[in-house]
C-alpha cells in the first residue's frame, strides 16, 4: 500500500484532482461520506490496487478555510489552506462596494491578506477612485488593471506571484479573463482541468487550483460568486472591518457596538472624516445581517 500525503488541486463533485508530492497528477475518489475535501486541502490517499483512481482517507488539518451559508442555512467550506484574497470589481457589472466588503470580511475573519483588483479599466477607472485610495489607506492592496488591453496586470501578477489566493468577486467582472492573461502560454495545459474525466464523460469542475508560471496558485470557484460570510456574531462583524477593530479599544463600553453607544471612538473617527461612511454603512449592514441569521 502507498499512503502518501498530496494536495487537492481540483474538485468535480465528488471527485478530485491530487497533486503528489513528487508533483505528478492523480484522480481520486474519497472513502466515506463524511469526509468533504475542498482545493488547497493537504489530504492522505492510496493507491486503489489494479485502478488508476486514487482514494483519499483522511484530510490533515486546515490552517483555515472560506465558508458561507448554503441554501440549507448549513456552512460550506468553499476552499483551504489559503494565504490570500482577491476581490476583483469592475465598472460592468457595477461594483457593489457592499458585496466586495463581505469578501473583505470574511479573508479579515480568516487572518489572511487581500487584495481588491479593479478590472476593466479600459472601460474608465474613475468611479472607483475614491474607494481604492480608501482600501490603500486602510492596508489593503489595490490595483487596477484589464484583462483585455493588459494595462496594470504586472501588478496583479506581483500581487498573486509565489501565493495561494482564491479569487472572488461577482459574476462577469472578469475573473476567467484575468487568469487566462496571467497563465499566457501555458493556457492549454490548465484548461485540461475542466475538460473530460478519465471516463471520457464532461464533469463541471466545481473549483480549480490553478498554478501560475512565476510560482504559487490561484484558485478559481463559482461557488464564490454570490458570497455572504458566515458570521458567528455581531463582534464577529467587527473583527471583519479592520479600521474598525482597531478603534474598539478606545470606546467607552468594551462590548461597544459602535452603533448608539455614547463616547464611541468608532463614531468619533466617522465624524472627523477618519473612517469612510460608506466602510461604516457597509459595517450597519453586516451588523444587521448578522442579527437577522441569528434570530432565524
Ligand atoms: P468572470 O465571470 O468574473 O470570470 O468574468 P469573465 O472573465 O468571464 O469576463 C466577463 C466578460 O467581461 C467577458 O465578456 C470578458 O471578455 C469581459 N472582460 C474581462 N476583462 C475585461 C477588461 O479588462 N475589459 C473589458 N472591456 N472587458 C473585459
Ligand atoms: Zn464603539
Amino acid at each position: 500500500m502507498s499512503e502518501q500525503q498530496a494536495t487537492v488541486i481540483a474538485t468535480f463533485s465528488r471527485r478530485m484532482r491530487l497533486r503528489l508530492s513528487d508533483g505528478t497528477e492523480v484522480e481520486a475518489r474519497i472513502k466515506g461520506k463524511r469526509l468533504k475535501p475542498v482545493c488547497g486541502d493537504s489530504v492522505i490517499a492510496e493507491r486503489i490496487d489494479k485502478e488508476a483512481d486514487w482514494l483519499i482517507t483522511a484530510i490533515q488539518a486546515r490552517q483555515n478555510e472560506l465558508t458561507r451559508p448554503n441554501l440549507r442555512g448549513q456552512v460550506e467550506v468553499l476552499a483551504a489552506n489559503l494565504d490570500y484574497l482577491v476581490v476583483v470589481a469592475a465598472p460592468e457589472p457595477r461594483a457593489d462596494w457592499f458585496i466586495i466588503d463581505r469578501y473583505l470580511c470574511a479573508a479579515e475573519i480568516m487572518h489572511v491578506a487581500a487584495a481588491v483588483v479593479y478590472n476593466k479599466i479600459d472601460l474608465g477607472a474613475a468611479a472607483a477612485r475614491e474607494e481604492l485610495e480608501n482600501y490603500a489607506a486602510i492596508g489593503y492592496d489595490a490595483v487596477q488593471c484589464s484583462a483585455e488591453t493588459g494595462q496594470g496586470m504586472d501588478a496583479v501578477s506581483d500581487l498573486l506571484t509565489g501565493r495561494c489566493a482564491i479569487i472572488v468577486g461577482q459574476s462577469g467582472v472578469g475573473k476567467s479573463s484575468i487568469i487566462n492573461r496571467l497563465l499566457g502560454d501555458t493556457l492549454q495545459k490548465t484548461a485540461a482541468v475542466s475538460g473530460k474525466s478519465r471516463e471520457g464523460r464532461h464533469t463541471t469542475v466545481n473549483s480549480a487550483m490553478i498554478p501560475l508560471p512565476g510560482g504559487g496558485f490561484v484558485i478559481d470557484s463559482p461557488g464564490v460568486r454570490d458570497y455572504a460570510p458566515a458570521l458567528e456574531s455581531s463582534t464577529h462583524a467587527a473583527q471583519g472591518f479592520r479600521e474598525i477593530a482597531a478603534l474598539a479599544q478606545h470606546c467607552r463600553f468594551a462590548n461597544c457596538r459602535h452603533l448608539r453607544e455614547p463616547n464611541c471612538a468608532v463614531k468619533e473617527a466617522m465624524e472627523n472624516g477618519q473612517i469612510s461612511p460608506r466602510r461604516y454603512e457597509s459595517y450597519k449592514r453586516t451588523v444587521n445581517l448578522t442579527e437577522q441569521i441569528a434570530r432565524g
